[in-house]
């Protein structure tokens, strides 16, 4: 008998209830106890996974590898190309042991028809297939209105999800204890390669991450709604890469927020009751997506917007990459996200309203950029996020509200700090004229504005309003 953990977004020791659930049986049955990785990626590359986020992965198992090494608990990290071979990988297995799967319920789709799949092959040979709903603090269609209807507005989201936290406590579970140490012989597969070292800059020792999250509670939380939307000053936490692959759990936040902003975490607008509000759209992004399956598929949520005639011009859409737009904030992030894997929250908004309301181009060809540049990248988040800039989404902003570029990063970076890291071209400017350098002319090697802001905001309320009842 073979107790398998098959790990996928939840790669760490800690507050593991599926590695922890199968622990304590694997002990209490004297049976032995085998975790699994499988690469796969070409599925990766299909689905537009950065390659930043593959190499984080990668980096990341071998580092577990090593931390349940020490609690005598092998892990299999096996290299494969595509979700289609894990049936026959699992029929293998099931060949050899009488396999009990442990796993982590996922919830996009072609996640779910590859878990079936396996799930059907384990039955088969009389094995368990378990899912354990935890990638939420609280799982999807546990927070709803009275009438059982999941919400399609935050606030009110928040406020019952905070009422069950206040029910229900935290719950996080430990590392699993160590195990006897025992003999498995395995069949031959080939094992993980190691990745491009292309996210080497984000450590992935589990105890430096959550130290991370630890010294962020500690240090920085307190300042967070004062600090957060200014994109040179580093005042987030910078977690987001590891809670989407699970380094960190959601619940290890707020258990440890909880600890170190004692005082402040219930009080509205403080730093710490403002990042516990954004571990919750984590979380209402998610509950959305499983209740409304149409955005996996990458319908907007507003059906009505479906018909909104983007004019989608690859030469802007490239600009817009490149971030060689003219509008400095703008290429700024663009090129933030090129260089390093990640972008400020503040910019992710500008540059997709951008992207969305000045060049007129479906969310969805950002969207699908993001996710293969990002080291961060997640559908549920990405996909809100994208649909709540275009204006297409559940709460999302109203299609008339249009962000000026160029106030925004007045407002946002007052002094330029963060255009001139990463548009060096505009390095020389006074911290009047970095955000709009066209007013003297022109800069040398800079690109002209691509469009006029004023302009395309016109067409914007055209586009929308050709296909919305009128206001
Ligand atoms: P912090 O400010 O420290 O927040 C803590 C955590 O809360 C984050 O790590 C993240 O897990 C969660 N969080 C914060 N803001 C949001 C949000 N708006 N929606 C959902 N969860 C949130 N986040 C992703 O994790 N992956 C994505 O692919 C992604 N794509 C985005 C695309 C767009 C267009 C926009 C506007 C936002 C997107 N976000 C995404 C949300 C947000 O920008 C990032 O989570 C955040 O910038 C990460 O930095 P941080 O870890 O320092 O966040």
């Amino acid at each position: 008998k073979l107790h398998l953990v098959w790990l996928r977004n939840d790669l760490r020791c800690m507050d593991n209830t599926v590695l922890y659930a199968a622990a304590e049986q694997a002990q209490a049955q004297s049976a032995a106890l085998l975790v699994l990785f499988v690469a796969t990626p070409a599925t990766w590359s299909a689905h537009d996974m950065a390659p930043i986020k593959q190499d984080l992965i990668r980096r990341r198992v071998m580092q577990l590898q090593t931390e349940l090494l020490a609690l005598n608990i092998p892990l299999l990290a096996i290299e494969g190309s595509s979700y289609k071979q894990l049936p026959a990988l699992f029929n293998q297995l099931c060949q050899q042991f009488e396999l009990n799967v442990f796993v982590q319920t996922e919830y996009e789709l072609r996640e779910q028809q590859r878990d079936a799949a396996v799930e059907q092959i384990v039955l088969a040979h009389h094995g368990q297939f378990i899912r354990f709903d935890t990638q939420c603090i609280m799982p999807p269609g546990t927070v709803c209105t009275q009438q059982g209807d999941v919400y399609k507005v935050f606030t009110p989201f928040k406020r019952t999800w905070l009422k069950r936290l206040h029910e229900n406590g935290l719950h996080c579970v430990a590392r699993p204890k160590a195990l006897a140490k025992r003999a498995l012989s395995l069949p031959a597969f080939p094992l993980m390669h190691a990745g491009d070292e292309s996210s080497s800059a984000w450590p992935v020792a589990e105890t430096d991450v959550l130290e991370m999250m630890r010294s962020f509670c500690r240090e920085k939380v307190a300042d967070y709604q004062q600090q957060r939307d200014f994109p040179a000053i580093d005042g987030t936490s910078k977690l987001s890469a590891y809670l989407a692959i699970g380094v960190v759990s959601a619940a290890q936040c707020v258990a440890r927020l909880q600890l170190e902003a004692q005082d402040s975490w219930a009080r509205e607008k403080s730093g710490a009751e403002v990042w516990l509000s954004e571990l919750i759209w984590r979380e209402f992004y998610k509950h959305v997506l499983v209740a409304y399956p149409g955005l996996i598929k990458h319908q907007p949520f507003q059906a009505d917007t479906a018909a909104i005639r983007w004019s989608n011009n690859p030469q802007l859409f490239q600009a817009w990459c490149d971030g060689n737009t003219g509008y400095p904030i703008v290429d700024a992030a663009m090129r933030q996200l090129n260089q390093t894997g990640w972008m400020h929250n503040r910019l992710r908004m500008i540059v997709a309203s951008f992207l969305v309301k000045d060049l007129h181009i479906d969310w969805r060809w950002g969207e699908r950029y993001f996710m293969s540049k990002l080291i961060d990248g997640e559908f549920a988040a990405n996909n809100g996020g994208w649909q709540w800039a275009a204006s297409t989404g559940t709460d999302a902003a109203p299609y008339f509200r249009i962000f000026n570029p160029v106030s925004q990063s007045e407002k946002f970076d007052p002094q330029g700090v963060f255009i001139r890291l990463y548009v060096p071209e505009l390095s020389k400017l006074q911290d009047k004229t970095v955000h709009w350098p066209h007013k003297l002319g022109g800069v040398k090697g800079y690109p002209s504005p691509v469009v006029d802001h004023a302009v395309a905001r016109k067409q914007t309320l055209a586009l929308f309003a050709e296909v919305k009842k009128p206001l």
